[in-house]
């Protein structure tokens, strides 16, 4: 690689599976203003992405959220026979306030007819959303392609693997919480990372813009409240 140019890859929302979500599941939540302020994430690590560095990734990801202002409980789902809770996610049996992130290898992507390049995928358009994808072996991917753009002379500090990892599962996570199908020009929302992005994603700078931040507040507060109502 010689140059950032080559290290753009692309982070798709892509519009196909239009699933809409029927049910709400109500539960109590606590009381706390910051417990309103509060989203669950469920990780399915189908890929079985090595423990440290899936921890490593969700540390990266909730530092994300709380720069924004909102916290995160993150949850490790049992993958078992038996479980189901992806489609039942997909069919909203779950809180508002919990959402899925089901990490795979690419072949899934590939099954999605997404494009070599794309990491995460965020199905449907429907406001309540609960469900992301997450495609592991394109994110080691593009973290070693960058290392190699960078000893190629780019002099950039490259992002970790789980930083990488981190920073996509938010980026699908703000798909859901802006229930935006596009991208911005800036931050952690771009469609596409260079190597300045990965920079900035290494020093802990590549994050949602103040307005986005604002966006995701609001949502978080109304998936936890709506998760209340009888
Ligand atoms: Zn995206």
């Amino acid at each position: 690689m010689k140059t950032t140019t080559k290290v753009s890859w692309v982070l798709t929302l892509a519009l196909v599976l239009a699933t809409g979500f029927a049910g709400v599941n109500r539960s109590a939540a606590a009381d706390s203003p910051r417990a309103r302020l509060t989203v669950t994430v469920r990780i399915h690590n189908n890929a079985e992405v090595d423990d440290k560095m899936l921890a490593e990734a969700e540390k990266v990801a909730m530092e994300i959220f709380r720069k924004a202002g909102v916290e995160s409980r993150w949850v490790d789902d049992a993958l078992t026979s038996e479980n189901n809770n992806e489609t039942l996610a997909h069919q909203g049996a779950f809180p508002l306030s919990h959402i899925w992130v089901s990490i795979y290898t690419g072949s899934m992507a590939d099954r999605f007819g997404l494009p070599s390049k794309v990491m995460g995928f965020t199905p449907g358009t429907e406001r309540n959303r609960q469900l992301v994808y997450v495609f592991y072996n394109r994110v080691e991917a593009l973290a070693q392609s960058q290392l190699r753009a960078r000893f190629e002379g780019s002099g950039r500090r490259p992002a970790t693997t789980a930083q990488i990892l981190g920073h996509v599962i938010a980026h699908e996570l703000g798909h859901v919480l802006l229930n935006i199908a596009s991208h911005s020009a800036t931050g952690l929302m771009r469609g596409g990372w260079n190597l300045k992005d990965l920079q900035n994603a290494a020093y802990g700078c590549l994050l949602f813009t103040s307005q986005q931040a604002e966006v995701i507040r609001t949502e978080v507060f109304r998936r936890v409240t709506d998760s209340k109502m009888p």
